[in-house]
């Protein structure tokens, strides 16, 4: 892709880039919606990226291009304010350059930018972390910067929060930006502290993404967020990540009917993270696929973020040889299924899956294939 990369942004700016960077997508493995009530969640950054290009410029002018979009958007050094219609994409490296420089660290003034992907948009592998994390390590080298990785996450989350306008949690930049070959990363979201787990070999993923959303996502995060935290002070606790089973169990006649199973879902799956921790230490990867039905089971009952597509691939995986486990991933309401895979599972399983989807809903799923991968990173320095 480096190659790719270099040879579109001489098409489009008539001179190699300076600089290359890349951040990975990122799949969440296990941990559904504790992010904002303190818990762990454990995260996959996968080997599909956003790499981006970057050469200096002496006239302080911005020239953002990429593949995804026509362009280039072309901006002034003191031009900070957010893009809208077609150029918005801009808002991600732009919304990087404001953070950064909102937290005092110097930015680079003009440059020539391209981003490369070859991660899919909007499908919740987060390509939007990918972009601003693999933005975020060109500028800090074309200005010689150097920040500790949790800085680099916490810039762009920053972007996304503050500048995009999404409130997302910090797994999707936690995830791309602490990533390691066979490994998944796992993150306490209190600190937030990041550290990261061997996967044992041979293990690789799966996603399906339905493309069916629930119209009403966005609402319904926002309803789920105020039951956990009224759970949460109804137990007399400051998030649920401080209740334990038996303090929920004891809580369970005072709590509205919706906010305890909201924090029945959340402090079992808070268990459930860790008890995966323990049983990829201990390389017993029937048991971490259990996990992952346990947690789809739990959001289908418990937290009722699931879809009857979601259930549909859920089920259809289980009984397929080779398969560990399988759950919906990322905010749930629709969206994708993620599998946990030994090399025995393969096309053939896959294609028996998306027929029988097909079958039944009148439209085939998308399937990535993925495996864990090294997290966002410098790839070259030019002359
Ligand atoms: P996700 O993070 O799940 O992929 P988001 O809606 O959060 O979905 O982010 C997708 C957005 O990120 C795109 O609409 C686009 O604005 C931006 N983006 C992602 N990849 C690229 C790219 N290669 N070039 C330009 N913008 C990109
Ligand atoms: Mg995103």
């Amino acid at each position: 892709m480096t190659d790719t990369l270099i040879e579109r942004f001489r098409a489009i700016h008539g001179r190699a880039p300076e600089i290359v960077s890349r951040a990975p997508g990122r799949i969440e493995f296990i941990g559904n919606h504790t992010d904002y009530n303190g818990g762990p969640v454990l995260g996959a950054a996968i080997d599909r990226s956003v790499w981006v290009g970057l050469a200096r410029r002496p006239d302080g002018r911005r020239r953002f291009a990429s593949d995804a979009h026509s362009g280039p958007v072309d901006l002034a050094s003191d031009a900070f304010e957010r893009a809208t219609g077609t150029q918005s994409w801009v808002n991600y490296p732009l919304g990087v350059l404001v953070a950064m420089r909102d937290s005092g660290i110097g930015i680079p003034a003009g440059f020539d930018y391209m981003a490369l992907s070859n991660l899919p948009a909007g499908a919740g592998l987060s390509s939007s972390a990918a972009i601003e994390l693999s933005s975020c390590i060109a500028f800090l080298e074309a200005a010689g910067q150097s920040v500790p990785r949790e800085v680099l996450v916490a810039l762009g989350k920053r972007a996304e929060n503050e500048f995009v306008g999404i409130p997302c949690g910090i797994l999707d930049q936690g995830v791309s930006g602490f990533g390691k070959r066979d490994h998944l990363v796992h993150i306490d979201c209190r600190g937030p502290t990041f550290t990261t787990v061997p996967l044992p070999a041979g293990s690789n993923f799966w996603v399906f993404n339905t493309h069916v959303r629930h119209a009403l996502v966005d609402g319904l995060y926002a309803e789920r967020h105020r039951e956990c935290l009224e759970a949460a002070r109804v137990i007399g606790v400051p998030l649920l990540v401080d209740a334990t089973p038996a303090m929920l169990a004891a809580a369970e006649t005072r709590l509205s009917r919706s906010a305890y199973k909201r924090a029945r879902h959340v402090v079992d799956e808070i268990a459930r993270v860790e008890q995966a921790v323990a049983a990829l230490l201990a390389g017993d990867l029937a048991a971490v696929g259990k996990l992952l039905f346990a947690s789809h089971r739990s959001s289908r009952t418990w937290f009722e973020n699931s879809s009857p597509e979601l259930d549909f691939l859920v089920e259809s995986l289980e009984p397929e040889k080779g398969v560990y486990g399988a759950r919906l991933t990322g905010g749930g309401f629709g969206g994708a299924v993620m599998a946990l895979a030994s090399e025995a599972f393969g096309e053939e399983g896959v294609g028996r899956v998306a027929e029988a989807y097909l079958a039944r809903f009148g439209a085939r799923p998308d399937v990535l294939h993925a495996r864990a991968d090294d997290g966002a990173a410098l790839i070259s320095r030019g002359p």
